[in-house]
């Protein structure tokens, strides 16, 4: 089917994106690798008045470390985290999350904030960045703001964004030098949604851990945090008995419903299973970068 007919823009600014999604409030939408909006558009589950592309605007394409951050812009393509040096090691939750997105086409085309503003609650990037303990900067003609994932994901295919806001990067905090992670994604066949997906990102500190981040795809209305996992794990000794037990409790803290790609009880194993090789996976790569 053919999208219903639209306005396009092209600005060259984020103000005059800005301004544009002024002009048109909820009846406007920004376009960024289109790799969800435009299937949604040409089954008529979504028809905007007008587009907003980003994509002619200058400076948001870039990865990089600045003031206690790693900021991954608007118009970064999951294939450029694929590619990105910055994204192994410390945050290897991200890197290692990036060439399980779908296929070369989508990863050509869709970014990481786009995935972000998207909701899905099978997206990769919700639970990376959700593990990372991310928070996303955003603009209007107002002025400025940042929400943390936490606070973003409202449900499925629903944010806390207002249709004035661009998100312009996404933030991740420093973990410091003790710090590794992974992402692993169970799926029916390569280039798949997440039957479930688990990213787990730490830090440690004088050899206990410092902040456990774990959060699960494909198992709720959202990408959902392990919180009583992370709360288990901090300022914890990571060995078999702790590792256990956080697995235990995420997979407690999955919300898995039956369908199609397998049952509840299955994805829930598939939890469990998964958070306990996310840490083994975690701890030996911030070994690694330790060195
Ligand atoms: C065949 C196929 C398979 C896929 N498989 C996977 C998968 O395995 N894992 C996965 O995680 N994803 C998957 N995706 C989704 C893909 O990752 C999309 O790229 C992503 O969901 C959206 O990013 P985008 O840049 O294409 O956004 P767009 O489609 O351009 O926009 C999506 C939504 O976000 C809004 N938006 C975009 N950018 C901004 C911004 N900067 N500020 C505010 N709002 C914004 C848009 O208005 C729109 O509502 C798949 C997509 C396809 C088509």
């Amino acid at each position: 089917m053919y999208p219903a007919s639209f306005e396009y823009h092209a600005p060259a600014t984020i103000e005059e994106a800005l301004s544009l999604l002024e002009r048109y409030g909820d009846e406007g939408k920004i376009l960024a690798g289109g790799q969800s909006l435009i299937p949604l558009m040409k089954l008529r589950f979504a028809s905007p008045r007008a587009l907003v592309d980003l994509n002619r605007i200058e400076g948001l394409d870039s990865i990089g470390e600045d003031d206690g951050h790693l900021a991954i812009g608007a118009l970064v393509r999951h294939k450029d985290c694929e590619r990105s040096e910055a994204l192994r090691g410390r945050y290897g939750v991200l890197g290692d999350a990036a060439p399980q997105i779908s296929d070369p086409i989508v990863r050509n085309l869709g970014t990481v904030v786009g995935s972000l503003a998207h909701a899905d609650p099978q997206g990769d990037w919700g639970s990376a960045l959700l593990a990372a303990g991310a928070q996303l900067e955003v603009a209007s003609s107002g002025g400025t703001r940042t929400i943390p994932l936490d606070e973003l994901f409202q449900g499925p295919f629903t944010t806390s964004l207002e249709p004035n806001e661009i998100a312009t990067a996404v933030q991740v905090p420093d973990p410091g030098p003790t710090a590794g992670g992974t992402y692993l994604k169970l799926e029916r066949r390569v280039g798949d949604y997440a039957t479930v997906g688990v990213a787990v990102h730490l830090s440690f500190d004088n050899g206990t851990v410092g902040r456990a981040g774990i959060a699960l795809t494909g198992v709720g209305p959202r990408n959902l945090r392990a919180e009583s996992a992370e709360a288990a794990l901090a300022g914890a000794e990571l060995n078999d008995d702790t590792i256990k037990a956080a697995a235990e409790l995420a997979a407690e803290a999955a919300q898995p419903r039956s369908d199609e790609r397998g049952s509840a009880d299955y994805k829930r194993s598939v939890v469990r299973v998964f958070t306990e090789r996310g840490l083994r996976k975690a701890a030996e790569t911030a070994r690694g970068e330790e060195r």
